[in-house]
């Protein structure tokens, strides 16, 4: 990522103190998903992940992975595949649980969500504790489909959720 692009993304993505709850400072991409320069951008770095690695679907996370992982799958030429939280998706379901720091999350992802051989891009807006994205891992591994690579717009390093996922490839935009 060049500094330019950097200092693009940077310029937009505002901190919410204490959000949503005391403590947390919430990293908000409303302002970057409505600068056209911003999106464009973001859409284009995030999907060079996906480079020499052949992505046949792009795993987005509720919510902000929809948003920035549909785009990635259609400039891939790759289908899109949602991972929900518990109880959205309508058809047969596996799903995974994980622990948040107060209580426990589960996603899920339909069982024929992958076809054998399928391999997946996953994408979401923020890594933290790496919880959210480790228990995808497990669960597109679980369907049957191989994972070639992690992106995501911002890591945020002191939360070391690096260190949840030795075993995929994972790239982020911003390191903060
Ligand atoms: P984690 O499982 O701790 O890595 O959290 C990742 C998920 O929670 C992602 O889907 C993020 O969208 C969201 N998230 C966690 N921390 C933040 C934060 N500080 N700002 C914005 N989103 C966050």
């Amino acid at each position: 990522i060049s500094q330019a692009d950097r200092d693009l993304l940077l310029s937009h993505v505002r901190d919410i103190p204490d959000w949503p709850q005391p403590g947390v400072t919430f990293k908000d991409i409303t302002p970057l998903l409505r600068d056209p320069a911003g999106f464009a951008t973001t859409v284009r770095l995030l999907s060079e992940a996906a480079v020499g690695h052949d992505v046949t679907s792009v795993v987005g996370i509720e919510a902000r992975g929809f948003i920035l992982g549909a785009p990635v799958a259609y400039h891939l030429d790759a289908g899109f595949v949602p991972v929900r939280k518990e109880g959205k998706l309508p058809a047969e379901t596996s799903s995974a649980s994980y622990a948040l720091e107060y209580g426990q999350a589960t996603i899920e992802v339909h069982r024929d969500a992958f076809m054998p051989g399928e391999r997946v891009l996953i994408i979401d807006d923020v890594l933290a504790t790496g919880g959210t994205v480790r228990a995808t891992v497990d669960l597109v591994r679980a369907a049957g489909a191989e994972v070639v690579a992690v992106s995501v717009l911002m890591e945020l390093g002191f939360l070391r959720g690096r260190e949840k996922l030795a075993d995929v490839p994972v790239s982020a935009l911003l390191s903060l």
